[in-house]
């Protein structure tokens, strides 16, 4: 038993039964108050009528009745006005700073048990991936589940762009570099992430710009400054980006990240950095404006066929320099990879881009974006799908995201609307 859960049931008036003090007053709950989460009684503003009289004050909410000692209230005028003591276990009589004992409701008595089964089963920590609710799920209304998706998918957007503000803070307003950035950092995926954006970050865009009409010198410029182009090599190419990175270095101050900061154990070969940075060389030769060209597009489908860049022909049968693959396969980003990079970078940076802007219409337009997209498809949502919850889109799938991480992960089932209406109907 928790006191938030108490909270929860007296705000949403969860009881069973003709209500009685424990003094045997009858209690007719008028109006349950408002929460209060800061110092102060727990619920404000409450009206009720106990045995016939009609009160309006506070509510305070506790365990047992002893806590309201434990915690002080008995010399606190600021508990003066409460009108209800509301607790799930009477084991004492109390009284308010003024000398007055408070009416008490005894809320054990007039729980249901399949109530507290319910919120029990949701508490039980999630075993093998299992959602806590999942036996409950298909009974819960699609509407209820359709506008939480909508306030979830929106949440999830507006948490990852605290990321991206860091960037733009870092960036001093600067859209087109922080896009950049972002961009990078993503290219990178999850292991190369950091490596990918200290190159972008050491490696200035007016620079890369300069040299937009020549793909092989951005990767050139790329691939030095990654530190991948030290030493000696066997094959022309790496030796020609090795010269075309001496010539830009000599008119540039230019200092390489270190070589060794990059990850290859743990990642397919087809995302190794030598494949990711000769795709975002490519990537960045498309468009050296790269926020000025993705603000202007609606289609999701030319946003796709940006991103989904192939890397030089060097790499068709390579994955590192000097070593030449089994196989030869053209190494694109790929469609999956390209829809990623517009659900977890483009969209969150057009979201802040609306609400800095104060533009509504971008923040739409992200959402938007999100609902042209196939769902993602990994773990998470394969055990939403289990339980009957079907992502149609990007958006709902990123609201699922949001559910499991930042709800069901941190048993948060009491801000839940699916665990209300789980509850409700115990
Ligand atoms: S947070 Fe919601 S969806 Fe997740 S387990 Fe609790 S009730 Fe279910």
């Amino acid at each position: 038993m928790t006191e938030a859960f108490l909270q929860y049931v007296w705000q949403h008036q969860l009881l069973d039964g003709g209500l009685t003090t424990t003094d045997g007053q009858p209690v007719a709950v008028l109006r349950a108050g408002e929460l209060n989460t800061d110092a102060g009684p727990d619920f404000f503003g409450a009206r009720v009528r106990i045995g016939g009289v009609e009160w309006a004050g506070n509510v305070e909410v506790h365990i047992h009745t002893s806590d309201w000692n434990a915690h002080g209230h008995s010399s606190d005028a600021a508990y003066n006005n409460v009108v209800l003591h509301v607790v799930y276990d009477h084991d004492c009589e109390v009284r308010l700073q003024d000398g007055r004992t408070p009416s008490t409701l005894e809320l054990k008595r007039f729980l249901h048990p399949s109530l507290i089964a319910s919120y029990d089963r949701l508490m039980r920590p999630s075993e093998g991936g299992v959602v806590p609710c999942g036996s409950d799920v298909a009974s819960v209304p699609q509407f209820v589940v359709k506008s939480f998706m909508d306030r979830l998918a929106v949440e999830r957007v507006a948490a990852k762009t605290e990321a991206v503000k860091r960037l733009l803070e870092e960036s001093r307003g600067g859209w087109e570099q922080t896009c950049y950035w972002l961009m990078a950092r993503y290219f990178g995926g999850k292991i190369n992430a950091l490596p990918f954006e200290l190159l972008a970050k050491s490696t200035d865009q007016r620079l890369l710009a300069r040299w937009k009409d020549n793909p092989q010198r951005v990767e050139a410029l790329l691939m030095g400054q990654a530190g991948l182009l030290e030493g000696y090599f066997e094959d022309e190419y790496p030796r020609m980006l090795q010269n075309d990175y001496e010539a830009i270095r000599t008119g540039a101050s230019l200092r390489p990240i270190g070589g060794h900061l990059w990850r290859y154990y743990c990642i397919r070969p087809s995302s190794f950095p030598t494949i990711r940075i000769s795709q975002f060389a490519h990537l960045v030769s498309a468009s050296s404006n790269l926020f000025s060209t993705l603000l202007a597009m609606t289609d999701v489908k030319e946003m796709v066929k940006l991103f989904d860049q192939k890397a030089s022909a060097y790499w068709d049968n390579h994955y590192r320099f000097d070593t030449v693959a089994a196989k030869t396969t053209e190494k694109n980003v790929g469609k999956m990879q390209a829809q990623l990079l517009i659900i977890n970078a483009w969209v969150p940076l057009l979201f802040l881009y609306g609400v800095m802007q104060g533009n509504q219409a971008y923040k739409e337009q992200a959402m938007d974006l999100l609902m042209q997209l196939p769902a993602e498809d990994n773990n998470v949502i394969r055990r939403w799908q289990a339980v009957g919850l079907e992502p149609a889109n990007a958006a709902e799938s990123q609201a699922l995201l949001q559910l499991d991480g930042a709800y069901c992960r941190n048993s948060r089932c009491l801000e839940c609307s699916i665990g209300f209406q789980i509850l409700k109907h115990k």
